[in-house]
């Protein structure tokens, strides 16, 4: 019949239309929560900055040759706005950065590396295989330093609003690095002014850099002893205990409370979660050390656990994303001869899209749950909200943002 069919196309785009509103509204809520305001004329903006540099006591001619004809670089923008079109899963991030050929490289470089890694452990007490997992993560063992002249994207940044006074103070450390003779003015980086075999940003080089081989000079590039030296100082600052280790892949019984899960949750002596039924990934008890823990499942309670220990926290001062800490942990194991995970990744794993994560906000907020606004990213308050759903419904409460959670949250009403 066909005013029935007519009617059935005009519901068809009417749904269409009613999807694209919420996709449009949706969008531009997440848009309009990352306006920018517009940066202050150049010209004006970079008198006062030299200024600021000379009255701090950085080298005239440091700052006239380091910001002389300097602009801002587009490209660096670019990449400061970049938006993932898809999140990162755990599994991805893991294959990302380890590989067969980079725990095989890495073995051979602690190897020919030995005696001065060894050097460095006795006197900053970190051991040799985390801090070849850092070299390796940060520039795949010094293969990649990174080529942007870090003064321009410093000035660029810093020039720009969304992150001007974090950046600013960058731009004034790198410089202070250059006065004092550690750098040199036209020196290249990562697109946001990281320098060196282990990224280290301006502030942290200034900071935390030692001249290890004592001639006069922090060289992060090519002086293997600074290098070490200055990374096994910053986490040693940061807390590194070298009697340690990481953490651990563990086995978590059936019907374990979730609610125990997470690094801001309670840690408790490894004595309590044994007692709770936590094991090792391959069955055996938990050490029987006097030490605190903390549980983790970075790819929701279907992949693997890992109890995690202090110096976990030591690896999140250096880079505060879990997936980093984890990879670090894990290929530092992978450099001693450890196996892989015993949790097998999933046969088939679905990235979630921007679209997908907006989705997630604006139901969780329809259903009454505050995710901090929808973004299209997940922090902490839209995991919090996931959890608090997940738990109104009956579902195993595990914060985890996956294709599975959109499908369930279209699908289930709340209890
Ligand atoms: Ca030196």
């Amino acid at each position: 019949m066909p005013p029935l069919k007519w009617q059935n196309i005009l519901y068809r785009k009417l749904a269409v239309l009613a999807c694209t509103m919420f996709f449009v509204t949706a969008l531009s809520q997440a848009t309009q929560a990352k306006i920018i305001a517009p940066p202050p004329p150049f010209a004006a903006w970079l008198a006062e900055l030299q200024q600021e540099a000379l009255s701090s006591g950085i080298k005239a001619n440091i700052v006239r040759d380091a910001l002389k004809d300097i602009k801002p670089i587009k490209r660096v923008l670019e990449l400061d706005r970049r938006q993932p079109e898809f999140s990162l899963t755990f599994w991805r991030y893991l294959s990302n950065t380890i590989n067969d050929k980079r725990i095989k490289r890495g073995r051979q470089l602690l190897v020919e590396h030995g005696p001065l890694l060894k050097k460095v452990a006795q006197k900053y007490g970190v051991q040799p295989r985390f801090l070849v997992a850092f070299w390796g993560l940060e520039t795949n063992f010094g293969q990649y330093f990174g080529k942007i002249p870090v003064v321009g994207s410093l000035v660029t940044l810093a020039h720009d609003r969304r992150r001007a006074k974090f950046f600013r103070a960058q731009l004034l450390a790198a410089l202070g690095l250059m006065s004092d003779g550690d750098v040199s003015i036209d020196v290249g980086g990562s697109w946001a002014g990281a320098m060196g075999n282990f990224q280290f940003i301006p502030t942290t080089y200034r900071d935390f850099a030692v001249d290890g081989d004592g001639d006069g000079k922090r060289d992060l590039w090519g002086n293997m002893n600074d290098a070490f030296s200055s990374a096994s100082n910053y986490l040693s600052k940061s807390g590194w205990n070298g009697n340690r280790t990481w953490g651990r892949e563990v086995r978590l019984p059936k019907g374990f409370d979730l609610n125990l899960i997470g690094l801001e949750k309670s840690r408790k002596p490894l004595k309590q979660w044994q007692a709770l039924g936590v094991r090792r990934a391959d069955g055996r008890d938990l050490p029987a050390v006097a030490i605190e823990g903390a549980l983790l499942l970075p790819a929701g309670h279907t992949g693997p656990a890992f109890m995690v220990y202090a110096n976990f926290d030591a690896i999140m001062t250096w880079n505060r994303s879990v997936f980093y800490a984890i990879a670090i942990g894990h290929l530092a194991d992978r450099l001693n001869g450890q196996g892989g995970l015993l949790t097998p990744p999933p046969a088939k794993e679905i990235p979630l899209s921007r679209e997908n994560v907006i989705e997630i906000q604006n139901t969780l907020i329809q259903r009454g749950f505050e995710t901090g606004g929808v973004d299209g990213m997940i922090g902490p308050m839209t995991r919090a909200s996931i959890r608090a759903w997940q738990a109104s419904v009956g579902l195993p409460a595990d914060g985890h943002p996956s294709m599975d959670l959109l499908i369930s949250l279209r699908n289930k009403p709340n209890n």
